[in-house]
């Protein structure tokens, strides 16, 4: 729940106090208290009136959760709203714990999102009253907040009550991702041609535009795909600096808010005012060496930069190598403060020169996360309310097609969804890691546990070969209950003892070791989950593994094959370890086999484990 961090949740009956605890279990959580509740573990007491609290809370947190009926808090909270792009995030849940009101916030301050967490961790539905919602649409004003770009100015309501109304709403996009194009559900609105008498504008682009407000609602996002070339003399002050950069994007109608970054010469990078801007306004700073900026083509070079620092151009060649495009958008402009110069002793930098490319990415100012995710065998009841949580969050969710249809109910507007076919697990986590890098929140969901025979250890892998350092992107593994747990619950308790798993996939293992571990389980007397038992391709497995097992145990071992575990086709066959291969058995299914004491008893199999005696 980074996003929302710090969150306060208030209770102020021990009902309400008991629905929020689970919160604080899952989230960084603090949870408000009135005396007169006494001492309760883990909640923080406020002395006096909610009234007095909330004034408090309003500034320093992100979000309110209050277990409180609506009225009050609607009440509560009245006199303190200001603006939805500043107030915190207030969601309401009913003391039943039956429903999550998002009740202010809901798009540029999270609110709905949030509502959509806290639901999926308390159990309840989420109540989204924004028009967005019913038309499975992302809120225009948080469109761009995945890619990191920055809302410019522009008449927000209007834009958001036509796409409500299902008006023609025009995009111009001239910049950044156009993926968010692609995941629109088909009843969308927009026009991305251009072609139609539009009732609304959406502008995307690094241009500043003077929305009139006479015609139609206008509103404009801005990418951040602007790389600022700098090069100054030393001890230029940050305001002269600043003044340089700003005067350039003015005179090109380009926004401030679509500035990446700046980049200069790795002199540069304790320049103080140079340092001091780009602290102030969160722009990175890319600095080169003169050897680099040598080497790229710039349309002013001067030799006079080259005999000083070694490289004909400063501004041009940063700002090309920062954006990694060939031209520039704008070619050298050099600044110089109209301040008189004290005297020469305290003499000061006077000059700036500027230039600017744009680059083919937008920048996205985030640390990428990659969340693996094991969504369980099937239903969703059996997906842990963290992993459920995580693809909510998710900016991407990555998976097998058939997988990503069993977690629909999970997924939200705007979400960018991409499925894959079965086979192409590489793709995927090489896409997922691609996301990851550029700043994106993906999920990578696979199904059962996500580090068992899933997708969790190849994107460790693929990360490894790149050279990943473990800090960026991010990584979290959210586990799911995996096959043969699923399968075991359904049958008994198969795997009371000592067992092991073993895939009968020979596509990355070669048989001959699967046959050493086959023998070697079989011999240790392990409880066995056969996964991957067959295939179209492969069908020979499942009786070697049959035979393998025969020269260790009992023919009449019970064995118990599970197909689709809580799914809608699921099926389920007790037999016998030397009638295990009449039973058709396909890539859906788990094998599980008993060890020697394991038994059949009124259709359930059970495996001792001895606190009654009777085991091995
Ligand atoms: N990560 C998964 C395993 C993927 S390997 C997990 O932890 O469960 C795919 C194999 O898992 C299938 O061939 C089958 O043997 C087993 N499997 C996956 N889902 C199953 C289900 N719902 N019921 C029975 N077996 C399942």
């Amino acid at each position: 729940m980074i996003a929302f961090e710090p969150i306060a949740a208030i209770a102020t009956t021990p009902h309400a106090c008991q629905r929020l605890q689970p919160l604080c279990q899952t989230a960084e959580v603090t949870l408000y208290v009135p005396q007169s509740l006494g001492n309760i573990p883990k909640t923080q007491v406020y002395p006096d009136s909610l009234r007095q609290l909330l004034p408090q809370l309003w500034s320093s947190h992100r979000a309110i959760v209050f277990c409180l009926a609506l009225g009050a808090v609607v009440r509560l909270i009245a006199p303190l709203l200001q603006h939805k792009s500043t107030d915190p995030a207030i969601i309401v849940v009913d003391e039943t714990g039956q429903f999550v009101i998002s009740v202010c916030s809901g798009h540029i301050g999270g609110g709905d999102r949030l509502a959509q967490l806290v639901a999926r961790i308390l159990g309840a539905t989420p109540i989204l009253t924004g028009s967005a919602n019913a038309l499975n649409l992302p809120g225009i004003d948080i469109l761009g907040v995945p890619f990191g770009w920055k809302r410019g100015s522009g008449d927000w309501t209007g834009v958001s009550a036509a796409i409500a109304q299902q008006q023609t709403v025009q995009v111009r996009q001239e910049a950044g991702s156009t993926l968010w194009q692609h995941h629109l559900p088909a009843t969308h609105s927009f026009d991305f041609t251009s072609t139609q008498t539009p009732q609304a504008q959406i502008w995307i682009s690094p241009q500043h535009r003077q929305l009139s407000t006479e015609d139609l609602p206008q509103v404009q996002w801005h990418p951040r795909v602007l790389w600022v070339g700098v090069g100054c003399e030393r001890n230029t002050p940050k305001a002269v600096i600043e003044t340089a950069i700003l005067d350039v994007l003015r005179a090109h109608q380009l926004a401030e808010e679509a500035v990446a970054g700046i980049a200069s010469l790795d002199l540069k990078a304790d320049e103080t005012g140079l340092v001091e801007l780009c602290q102030a306004r969160h722009w990175p700073l890319q600095t080169f060496s003169a050897e680099i900026l040598r080497q790229v083509t710039v349309p002013t070079p001067s030799e006079i930069v080259q005999s000083e620092v070694g490289t004909p151009s400063v501004a041009e060649a940063a700002a090309l190598q920062a954006a990694q495009v060939q031209a520039l958008l704008v070619s050298k402009q050099i600044y110089r403060s109209p301040q008189p110069q004290p005297s020469e002793a305290e003499r000061i930098g006077q000059a700036v020169t500027v230039a600017i490319a744009i680059a083919q990415q937008e920048y996205t100012g985030r640390d990428g996360q990659l969340l693996l995710v094991g969504t369980g065998p099937g239903q969703l009841n059996q997906m842990t309310p963290a992993a459920q949580t995580a693809v909510t969050q998710a900016d991407v969710v990555i998976g097998y097609s058939l997988y990503l249809d069993l977690i629909t109910p999970l997924l939200r507007p705007g979400q960018i969804v991409e499925s894959y076919p079965i086979t192409q697990e590489r793709q995927r986590a090489e896409r997922a890691i691609e996301l990851a890098e550029w700043g994106l929140t993906v999920a990578v969901v696979s199904s059962g546990d996500c580090g068992i025979y899933g997708m969790a250890g190849l994107v460790f892998e693929q990360l490894r070969a790149q050279g990943w350092r473990g800090e960026t992107p991010g990584v979290q593994v959210f586990p799911g209950i995996s096959a043969l747990q699923a399968a075991a619950s359904r049958v008994g308790a198969p795997l009371m003892h000592d067992f092991c798993a073993i895939s009968l996939s020979d596509l990355l293992t070669p048989w001959e070791m699967i046959e050493k571990r086959l023998k070697a389980a079989a011999m240790a007397d392990f409880v066995c989950a056969l996964y991957n038992p067959r295939s179209r391709s492969r069908t020979e497995q499942l009786s070697q593994a049959q035979m393998i097992f025969l020269q260790f145990r009992s023919p009449q071992t019970p064995v118990a094959l599970v197909r689709s575990a809580y799914r809608d086709d699921e099926q389920i066959t007790l037999t016998t370890l030397e009638e295990l291969t009449e039973v058709s058995v396909d890539m859906l299914t788990t094998v599980l086999i008993g060890n020697q004491s394991t038994t059949f008893h009124q259709n359930w199999m059970i495996t001792p484990r001895g606190y009654l005696g009777f085991t091995q």
